[in-house]
Order: C-alpha cells, then structure tokens, then sequence
C-alpha cells in the first residue's frame, strides 16, 4: 500500500500544473492548427533523439477533408511518404554521427470538442472559414541515434522549402543540457539545441 501510494504522489502533483495550464494549451494547441502554423517536439535522452512534428493538412496536401477520390488518397499517402523522408527534412550536425532509426508519418483526422465550440462561439464570426469543416493534421515521429550527442547543436530543416505555405514552427526542446523553446521560419528554419 505504502508503495502504491509512494508511486501515485507524484503523479497527482505533476497533474495538478498539468491540469491548471489545460485550457492554455487547449487554446495553443486550436491556434497551433491555424494553418501556416507547425509544432515539433524534440527529446533527447543518451544517444537518442526523438522529435514528433505537428502539421497542417492545408499546410502539407492543401486540402484537409477527408480523401475522397483515388487521386487525393494517393496525395495523402505522398505527403506521409514525404514526411518520412528524413535525408531530404533534416539535416544533423556531420559530427554527432546521427543515424535514422525510425521515421513514420501518418495524417490524423482533428476533432474539436463541442465545449471548445461553445468556448470560442463569440469568435464564431472570425472562424467562419473552419465552420463544420473537417480538419485534419499530419504527425510525424522521428527517431535518431547519435553516437556523438553532445556535438549535436542545430538541425537544419528544408520544412518551409517543402511545404511553402508554412510561416513558422513552434519548437519546444527538451535536452539532458537543458530546455528552450523557440520559433522557426523560413529564414531562420534550424533547430538549435541547448
Ligand atoms: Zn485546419
């Protein structure tokens, strides 16, 4: 029992922060899909690097409902064959000896809850484009190994040459040396690590 307990605690107060800060990230996460806008995450933990990567369906296909003919489901599979291709996306510093271990793209139907409707029904009249409107994203999960870590300071990204209409990505790093958070556009497109 004392055991359980020991292991529950810490969870209930990581929670707690989580839970205070919901509704801010709710409303980062609903304006991180104004289209234009990207997310990436990036973990790194020993000689592994980890980053998952949020995009627009406008962003990546153009288009964000679901495929419905042969040709837009053949531009969905592209755009996740696209969005694996990490020699083209990424480019690591030559000295870290990264090495691909795995990369998997997949385009993600988004649903918004009725709550957040309600929520933002006063804003109705700006979203007005988004109306009824399916929405959709790609996630893209990639994994690294580096033999050198520590020489790993930037990674260069071809993200805004390959998807055109993609204004800025919003990157949060987490790293054993510590963690920034910081905005990427087209002309300043690398991830710089702490
Ligand atoms: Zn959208």
């Amino acid at each position: 029992m004392l055991k359980f307990t020991r292991r529950i605690l810490p969870v209930l107060i990581i929670a707690i922060p989580l839970h205070l800060n919901a509704n801010d990230q709710e409303h980062e996460q609903h304006e991180a899909h104004e289209h234009g806008a990207a997310q990436l995450n990036l973990v790194q933990e020993k000689q592994s690097i980890l980053m998952e990567l949020h995009l627009s369906g406008m962003d990546v296909l153009g288009f964000e409902h679901p495929p419905s003919s042969p040709q837009e489901q053949a531009a969905v599979t592209q755009a996740e064959q696209k969005l694996s291709d990490t020699n083209t996306l990424f480019v690591l510093d030559s000295g870290a000896g990264c090495q691909v271990r795995s990369a998997h793209a997949q385009r993600i139907a988004v649903e918004h809850e009725a709550e957040h409707h309600e929520e933002h029904a006063e804003h109705e009249a700006e979203h007005d484009e988004h109306k009824d409107e399916n929405h959709s994203e790609f996630q893209a999960k990639y994994a690294f190994e580096c033999t050198q870590v520590n020489a790993l300071k930037r990674i260069k990204t071809n993200l805004f040459t390959l998807f055109p209409s993609l204004q800025k990505i919003q990157a949060q790093i987490v790293t054993e040396r510590g963690q920034t958070a910081h905005s990427l556009s087209a002309s300043q497109p690398d991830i710089e690590l702490p």
